[in-house]
């Protein structure tokens, strides 16, 4: 802002000057523009300063910079006492109205002092485009040209080299230098934070970063990586990063594709970092280096194995919970004692009952209470009861075939179904069974016990339509057959109601 101000005054009063006609107004608006024009360099390479360094300059390098331009402006309005900035005036070019100014001492010592910072000012921004990422290089290179027009017709006119005598130039130069500076600023206003706000950040990343050379030696690393492995850059930046992670190099340099690998931190049992290196390349596109960022995982990969965990229990639980849920289907249609199905077995008979419609065929139902089950209780003990029961049981399985269903109904009663077996033929199986049944004994330790059985059948659909029925049938010969006398097989009494 100083430097284009210092402009704008040096353009406004040369501008007066050039019209006013008297020698002495304009020699007064020359002394005015002197408020501007030493000034304006000065200022011009004071915001280089600033702005390429991204930081304000001193107050002391302000100064300094500003005690020849103040001279000089003092040397202008006293100079008709002294004489310094110009020896004498002399008529110009009437027609062009131009008074020339024959300079004097002062004004050769402001010119080679300005030459001085404006070369000073120069080479410090040609560092800096060498220097500088592309774009923000660009931007530099158009403040370059900008400034490089009141240089050239700076000179110009300090050496008379001007098509019109006395006419100076400068300030028309300066207006180029304007023009490039607010283009350079305004294209490229964004990057003027990026090299601020790339240090800022990558200091603050909650992550480390470690720049490595090609060699492994540590280049550079940030406050999260000091905090993460204790390191002090002092002492840790040139040593090599082998030292701490002897397996990282061989694994980081075999390649410049980026790698993510997980370390356990030496010296620290159970925690683990976690890096991801990448390639650092210069611009003929050199691999240079290594950058390494890490965090630590250990808690992420404890939740992770944790995550696993239960939901490895979680299905081992479901696993658990299906088999019991079976194992809870089967006991309630079975019979805990003997494993045949228990009274339950109505639903399944219903099935098979309508297939048997569905299909035409017979089924054939078979009855069977042991006989005089409770004195074998009673002199044997339950024990002996209940292994009869299971022997029974067995005897029967053994005895029917894959598609016939065994039940055990009651305490000692039993129920046999048949499907597609006519009655006859269940008649002549079921007294098969019986006959081969009352062979069978069971051993104790003191004796034998053996018993035999009574059955009663009936089928569909001779004896009933429904279930119930021929269900009832069968239970009505088991009676009849009780009362015969026991140990026998009784078909249907008589023709179903
Ligand atoms: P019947 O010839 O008239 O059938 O005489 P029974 O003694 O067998 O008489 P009933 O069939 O009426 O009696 C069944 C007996 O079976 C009654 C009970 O003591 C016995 N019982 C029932 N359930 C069990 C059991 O689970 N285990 C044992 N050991 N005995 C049982
Ligand atoms: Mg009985």
């Amino acid at each position: 802002m100083a430097f284009c101000i210092s402009v704008t005054v040096w353009l406004i009063a040369s501008t007066v000057e050039s019209f006013v006609v008297s020698q002495s107004t304009k020699i007064l608006w020359s002394q005015i523009s002197y408020f501007g024009f030493p000034l304006a360099n000065p200022f011009l390479v004071l915001f280089l300063l600033t702005y390429i360094r991204q930081r304000e300059v001193t107050l002391r390098m302000t100064a300094t910079i500003l005690v020849i331009p103040i001279l000089t402006i003092i040397a202008a309005w006293t100079n008709s006492y002294t004489g310094w900035l110009w020896s004498g005036f002399s008529q110009g070019s009437i027609e062009n109205n131009v008074l020339i100014y024959n300079h004097g001492f002062w004004f050769w010592l402001h010119t080679i002092y300005m030459y001085i910072i404006f070369t000073g000012g120069v080479f410090y921004l040609l560092r800096a485009i060498i220097l500088a990422p592309p774009p923000i290089r660009r931007q530099l290179l158009i403040i370059l040209i900008g400034i490089m027009f009141p240089l050239i017709s700076g000179t110009i006119y300090a050496f008379g080299w001007v098509p019109v005598e006395g006419l100076d130039i400068t300030p028309t130069g300066l207006t180029f230098t304007g023009a490039f500076m607010a283009w350079a600023l305004i294209r490229y206003q964004l990057l003027d934070l990026l090299p601020v706000a790339r240090t800022a950040l990558i200091e603050q990343l909650q992550d480390g970063v470690i720049v490595l050379d090609m060699t492994g030696r540590i280049a550079d690393i940030n406050r999260a990586t000091q905090k993460l492995l204790g390191w002090d850059p002092k002492v840790m930046i040139g040593k090599n990063i082998d030292l701490t992670f002897p397996e990282l190099p061989l694994l980081i340099y075999s390649t410049n594709r980026p790698l993510r690998r997980d370390f356990p931190l030496p010296d620290s049992p159970g925690i683990i970092l976690e890096f991801q290196s990448s390639s650092l390349f210069n611009q003929r596109k050199e691999e240079v280096g290594k950058l390494l960022v890490l965090r630590d995982v250990t808690s992420r990969n404890r939740a992770e194995s944790d995550l696993q965990n239960a939901n490895q229990l979680l299905k081992e639980q479901l696993a658990q919970n299906k088999l019991l849920q079976k194992k809870l289907e089967h006991q309630a249609l079975h019979d805990s004692l003997t494993g045949l199905y228990n009274r339950h077995i109505d639903d399944i008979l219903r099935k098979e009952f309508s297939r048997a419609k569905r299909e035409n065929k017979p089924i054939s139902l078979a009855m069977i209470d042991i006989d005089h089950f409770k004195k074998i209780n009673d002199e044997h003990g339950h024990q002996i009861g209940d292994l009869l029961l299971k022997l029974f049981s067995e005897y029967i399985l053994s005895n029917i075939r894959a598609e016939d269903l065994a039940a055990r109904y009651g305490g000692d009663e039993f129920m046999l179904v048949f499907p597609g077996m006519t009655l006859d033929n269940a008649l002549i199986k079921v007294e098969e069974i019986r006959e081969k049944f009352s062979n069978i004994t069971v051993t104790t330790d003191q004796q034998q016990v053996s018993t035999t059985i009574t059955v009663g059948v009936a089928a569909y659909p001779q004896n009933g339509e429904t279930v119930d029925d021929v269900i009832r049938s069968a239970d009505w010969a088991l009676y009849a057959a009780k009362e015969e006398g026991r140990n026998r097989v009784k078909g249907p009494i008589s023709p179903f109601l």
